[in-house]
């Protein structure tokens, strides 16, 4: 009974010495085979009783080094296994290229801002921000354009109906007011900003848009820094060939004021149907700070002069980048913005 039981084991030595596992499930199978619970080696331990005594060391140091043997061959398929595993997992990696980091690209509106503000940071000029919801004061009556003056009808406002006395701010021109009426002069503001007006949605309009206003007030600054400063901004916004034309104009809170032409990007001046064939386009407007409206901030009309100047970006960027319609800045249509990736 013993012998047939030791020769039982020396036949499962060679299987186990022989097995080569090809994959994972061979090397379980093994293990549910030798080492189960209900696997052999358990079962050769029950047989331990039925032994005979004197021979029960020498069949014990048998069946134990079966069974570290049975646990080793197992533990080096499991490293083998492992090994495997982590060269695939190496060569993958090699092989392949790497991730890509896709780092988006800026919105043409916030690049062409970003550009703008740099170009007066250059001479001078700092950054002033306001809230978008403003008071009355700040959007109308401070500029000259009291409750009922015919001005507020060239903007169509959006009001706050909880508040009577709230908007949405129609341009920027309030930051202006509040940076009179609280810095120290002189005064030497960029404000870029989201402005607010109540227009149908079209191709040319939208109900919000974005501007950059500039101020400059200080003693003695005249018509001819207005120019100067907007030919330094046009020539480095839009290259030293650039020709640029004033208009005379009306705004409410400047006086004199002018619409400011550039000659057209698209025909360079020849006529096409952006600049509708006159070789000019619009791109800003401007004039010198009214009297009255240093007077509504608390600043001395007789001391000090300024000049004032207000664009759009939208407007801008349209011309730059040669953009057709501006509901495309706010559609979200990643294949208009990745046209923007790299700038
Ligand atoms: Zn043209």
């Amino acid at each position: 009974m013993t012998d047939g039981i030791l020769k039982q084991i020396a036949q499962y030595r060679a299987e186990i010495s022989s097995f080569q596992p090809a994959d994972a499930a061979d090397v379980e199978e093994y293990r549910i085979k030798f080492l189960g619970s209900k696997g052999i080696v358990k079962s050769l331990f029950a047989e331990m009783k039925s032994v005979p005594p004197e021979r029960r060391k020498e069949f014990g140091l048998i069946l134990n080094e079966f069974k570290q043997l049975a646990e080793s061959r197992y533990l080096s398929f499991q490293e083998l296994a492992v090994a495997d595993k982590s060269a695939e997992q190496v060569s993958e990696d090699l092989s392949l290229p790497a991730e890509p980091h896709r780092l988006g690209a800026r919105h043409p509106i916030s690049l062409v801002r970003k550009r703008i503000v740099s170009v007066f940071e250059r001479i001078g000029f700092s950054i002033a921000e306001g809230p978008e919801i403003e008071d009355d004061w700040h959007n109308f009556s401070a500029l000259n354009m009291t409750a009922d003056h015919p001005a507020r009808d060239m903007q169509d406002t959006f009001y706050i109906s909880q508040h009577p006395d709230w908007v949405l701010r129609t341009h920027t021109s309030s930051v202006q007011v509040r940076a009179m009426e609280q810095q120290a002069l002189p005064i030497r503001i960029i404000c870029p900003g989201r402005v607010y007006r109540n227009e149908t949605i079209s191709a040319r309009a939208h109900c919000f848009f974005h501007q950059v206003e500039g101020l400059y007030i200080d003693k003695d600054v005249s018509f001819a820094d207005l120019k100067q400063t907007l030919y330094y901004f046009t020539r480095e916004m839009f290259g030293e060939d650039i020709r640029i034309r004033f208009r005379p104009s009306y705004f409410p809170f400047t006086e004199p004021s002018a619409e400011m032409d550039i000659s057209c990007l698209i025909c360079g001046g020849e006529g096409c149907n952006v600049c509708k064939h006159t070789g000019w386009v619009e791109i800003l407007g401007c004039g010198m700070t009214h009297p009255r409206l240093l007077e509504n901030c608390g600043i001395d009309s007789h001391a000090y002069t300024g000049f004032a100047f207000g664009m759009g970006i939208e407007r801008i960027t349209m011309l730059k980048y040669q953009i057709r319609d501006l509901r495309m800045f706010s559609e979200n249509d990643v294949r208009f913005l990745q046209q923007f990736e790299g700038l």
